[in-house]
Order: C-alpha cells, then sequence, then structure tokens
C-alpha cells in the first residue's frame, strides 16, 4: 500500500496523553479484588463493580507531553491518511447523490476513554462506531492483535479495520444503523443477533467500497497483496475464529459480525463491484 506523505485526515483527535481513571477501577484484577473486599465485608460485589463503572468519572487529566514511539508515530500517519481517504472516497459517492459527507472523526485513545452515547469505550471492546458522537474510537494496540492473536499481517489489515468502521459511519448517515438499533430493542437476543451480523456484513461491503474507489478517488494506492492482506483481516476477525478462541467451540446464535466466510464474501463483493446497490445486506435472503 502506498500511502506515506499522502494527505492526514484533521478529523482526528488525540486522546494519548489522557488517562481514562476510571479505567483503573472500571476493570480487571483492580474490580475483582474490590469485588472481594465488598463479598468479605458482607456486601453485594455485583452492585458495587456496577457502582464503580457507572460512578467513576473520566478526568481526561492530561498526563503531561505525549511521547510516541517511532512505531506509533508511523502508525498515527498511517491511520490519518487512511481516514482522508475513506473522507475523500465517501464524499465522491454522496456527491453522485446529490448529498453533502459529513465524515466521523477519528479518536486515537489508550485503554479506556468517554464517549458522547455509547458508555465507557475501552481497549478490549476493539475498534468501535459510536453513532452518538460520530466518532470512531481505537487503540493502536489493537494493530498488534491483528498480529499476534489473529494473525493478520499487513498494514491494509488496520486499513481494512479503519474502513469497517467508517462503513457503520455511513449507516449512521444513511439512517440504517438507527433503524437497526430500533428494532434490536424491540426483539430477542437471538433475532437482535441476526440483525447485528446483517449491519456487520454491511459495514464489511461498505470497506469492500472503500477499497474499489481508493486508487481512483484517493491519493492512497492498494495493489492485488493489500486486498489479500484485507481479505485475511475479515477472514480472522470472523466470529466463528474469535469464538473458537475463545471458547473452543463455535455458537452460530451468538454470532453479531458474521463468519470468516461471510464477512470475506461481503468485502469482496464491495470490492468487485463498487456498486453501492449490492449492499443490502438487510434483504438478503441468504442471512
Ligand atoms: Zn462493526
Amino acid at each position: 500500500m502506498e500511502w506515506k506523505g499522502k494527505r492526514q485526515s484533521d478529523n482526528f483527535e488525540d486522546r494519548r496523553g489522557m488517562s481514562g481513571r476510571k479505567m483503573a477501577f472500571g476493570g480487571g484484577a483492580g474490580a475483582i479484588i474490590i469485588a472481594l473486599i465488598a463479598y468479605f465485608l458482607g456486601g453485594d460485589p455485583n452492585q458495587v463493580l456496577n457502582q464503580l463503572q457507572q460512578g467513576g468519572t473520566d478526568t481526561a487529566t492530561s498526563n503531561g507531553p505525549l511521547e510516541l514511539s517511532k512505531e506509533e508515530q508511523e502508525l498515527t500517519e498511517f491511520v490519518r491518511v487512511v481516514q482522508a481517504s475513506t473522507e475523500d472516497v465517501w464524499s465522491e459517492l454522496f456527491k453522485r447523490q446529490d448529498e453533502n459527507y459529513v465524515a466521523d472523526s477519528l479518536v486515537l485513545y489508550r485503554e479506556g476513554t468517554s464517549t458522547d452515547g455509547c458508555g465507557f469505550g475501552q481497549s478490549a471492546m476493539g475498534p468501535f462506531y459510536c453513532g452518538g458522537d460520530q466518532k470512531v474510537y481505537l487503540d493502536l494496540g489493537f494493530n498488534n492483535e491483528l498480529k499476534s492473536r489473529f494473525g493478520a499481517t499487513g498494514e491494509f489489515a488496520l486499513a481494512y479495520v479503519i474502513a469497517h468502521e467508517v462503513g457503520h459511519h455511513i449507516q449512521k448517515l444513511t439512517g440504517t444503523l438507527d433503524k437497526a438499533n430500533q428494532q434490536q430493542a424491540r426483539m430477542s437476543e437471538k433475532e437482535a443477533n441476526r440483525i447485528q451480523v446483517k449491519t456487520e456484513l454491511q459495514a464489511d461491503f461498505y470497506a469492500g467500497i472503500w477499497a474499489h474507489y481508493a486508487n481512483k478517488n484517493s491519493e492512497v494506492r492498494i495493489d492485488a497483496n493489500d486486498i489479500d492482506a484485507g481479505l485475511q483481516a475479515a477472514a480472522a476477525v470472523g466470529d466463528d475464529k474469535i469464538q473458537m478462541q475463545a471458547q473452543g467451540r463455535v455458537m452460530p446464535d451468538a454470532f453479531t459480525h458474521g463468519t470468516s466466510e461471510q464477512r470475506v464474501y461481503w468485502f469482496k463483493k464491495g470490492f468487485t463491484t463498487g456498486d453501492l446497490s449490492k449492499g443490502d445486506t438487510f434483504n438478503d435472503p441468504d442471512l
């Protein structure tokens, strides 16, 4: 992928110098210890944990000047270039439909950060999009996880992840995301998961659409090897793979992103066709 020296997006927020203090109590070993103390003192550990998670404040204090390793600096430039490329591609596609594209912004953070409408974001959740504030949240530590845990190497894997999150932003702008969320609120968990899978696969399709137009309508250059890396990433983060790793078995009802095969299929469909009308996962009889 050719990206060095290309336009970097200004729709970018660097929160890596902030500490989400809530994290210190909100999860992990600290929370377990506090829950144990509550248990032995006769309190309800769940209640204590809930209070900790809700009551903690995201103090967002600055930890002094932000020090980035060379690798982090390079990754930062990379994600800003990818973000810029998604802006160029989607602006053009919206313009064709006489619409104005209002871009999401990309937030880099470490460990934990507050969102406007999506609760407290934590790295453990992986990269995510928040419709409430129209921001994509990313902890660059995820890039290591892509490699070590999911075996998705190559820089395009991270580009695919960002393009997928921007895909959710497209769904927000078209009204699809809110409609899906409203439907899910009235459904059983099993049905809600089905809607979630359709939502996720459409975001994969949109990631493919971005890849299709990136060379023509933005400054980055993508080649066949990158697409392979993107497909590999899509396959690596399929729910069946993740569930196998986490639990040693696959439970289709609990799928919320789609299987590896489905994710690859929809990314590829967007990439090969470049045709937005082919991405209606919601009315696809096979899903
Ligand atoms: Zn998603």
